[in-house]
């Protein structure tokens, strides 16, 4: 027998991030204290009243189907949020809530995109939107961007990546690497493109809550009317509310491919886990304090990374304005050796920095951050400590 597995399995990647946490699960099971600075998710557990909800949704019985696209009630609450914060208008039908943000990502790529159609991808992205952008049939064009522009592509490059297959433009802004956020005219470029070209704008914004130094985040939604009618606007519950498990997100955009993304649910899993979508009911529509008080937990984990670093002369790559992410140049440390081992690579730097520090850190090639490893810090302020404490002994036995 030959069995032969797709063209689409054959060419997605396993995720970077997952084979790091294989081994920090082994060094841990053999007794090694490591600090894990690689997780993508906040070390908060879901606040009380949200898991109150859950449990009486179980018992009032709400487990069964619901519709496809979300209880009813769950999507008048996000358009309502959105209307709180972006002042988006969006009906309930313009709505979908999905497992997840993932999900609801795919789906968009999958709603819009024919084989071979393009989409641009700036880089440092995060990593899985060139995989759901190959399991969609489509193909990444990435925006290959540098340090002095703090990572943010130029209008120019924006342009010169549009060909006649471009389908649709990824815009994911606080990023995912870097925790920057995209300026209003930057974003206006990108509409701008958009609307002379006629593709989508796929915006992830599931770290919108999470802005600091006065940044704010801006929805491409926001800058125009034509720009609203071509955006697929995508966030969720998993970072803002510290409910990574319970897989729920959403995405609100024109009817027409809202309503693909739903076809394609309704076969694909149906409605997301009913009493997720109660206990997301309760996140949107009781006091946010709860979001408001995870968000100065970050901002204050954050001036103490940046602060403890810059007193052991590392650096971030860029100044991080939202997301709990930095990436930390690691350029100046490769060719030297830890050992008899040479760092050639930002994931030889990771490796190392596990199996000599203890620290997990995420190389940065796989989000196209060359030369720099991803950190975040929804760790404890103590973790933040002792973490930049070893990597600076780590960098400092470099040869
Ligand atoms: N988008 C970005 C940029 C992310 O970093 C993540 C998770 O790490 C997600 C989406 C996934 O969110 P969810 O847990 O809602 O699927």
């Amino acid at each position: 027998m030959a069995l032969q597995l797709s063209d689409i399995a054959l060419s997605i990647s396993p995720s970077a991030t997952l084979s790091l946490n294989a081994t920090v699960a082994l060094l841990k099971q053999q007794g090694e204290d490591v600090i894990s600075m690689g997780v993508g998710e906040p070390d908060f557990d879901t606040p009380v009243h949200i898991r109150k909800a859950a449990k009486e949704a179980i018992d009032a019985g709400k487990t069964r189907y619901t519709d496809v696209k979300g209880i009813p009630e769950l999507r008048q609450a996000v358009a309502d949020h959105i209307y709180a914060h972006k002042h988006l208008r969006y009906s309930k039908d313009e709505i979908i809530v999905s497992s997840g943000a993932k999900q609801a990502i795919v789906l968009a790529l999958q709603s819009i995109i024919n084989p071979g159609d393009e989409v641009i991808l700036p880089a440092p992205y995060w990593i899985s939107y060139t995989e759901m952008i190959k399991i969609a049939g489509g193909k990444p064009v990435i925006i290959t961007t540098v340090p002095e522009t703090e990572f943010l592509p130029t209008p120019e490059q924006l342009e010169a990546a549009v060909t006649e297959r471009t389908k649709a433009i990824i815009i994911n802004s606080p990023n995912n690497p870097t925790g920057n956020i995209w300026p209003r005219e930057l974003l206006a470029a990108a509409c701008e493109l958009a609307r002379k070209h006629d593709f989508f704008i796929v915006s992830d914004e599931i770290y919108e809550d999470l802005c600091y130094d006065g940044y704010s985040q801006i929805s491409p939604a926001q800058i125009s009317d034509d720009a609203k009618q071509r955006t697929i606007l995508v966030s969720g519950f998993s970072k803002a509310y510290a409910m990574t498990g319970w897989r729920m997100g959403y995405a609100s955009g024109p009817l027409f491919a809202i309503k693909a993304m739903g076809s394609i649910q309704s076969h694909m899993t149906g409605n997301p886990n009913s009493i997720t979508q109660y206990a997301a009911l309760t996140a949107l529509t009781a006091s946010q304090d709860c979001v408001v008080d995870m968000a100065h937990s970050f901002a204050r984990r954050r001036t103490l990374l940046l602060f403890l670093l810059a007193q052991n002369g590392l650096r971030p790559g860029v100044m991080p304005k939202g997301a709990f992410y930095m990436l930390l140049d690691v350029r100046h440390y490769l060719g030297k050796k830890c050992g008899d081992v040479v760092i050639d690579s930002d994931l030889k730097f990771a490796q190392m920095l596990l199996e000599k520090a203890f620290v997990a850190v995420i190389p940065g090639a796989p989000f196209g951050a060359d030369g720099f490893v991803r950190m975040s810090y929804a760790v404890s302020d103590i973790q933040i400590t002792e973490a930049v404490r070893r990597i600076s002994s780590f960098v400092q036995s470099l040869e």
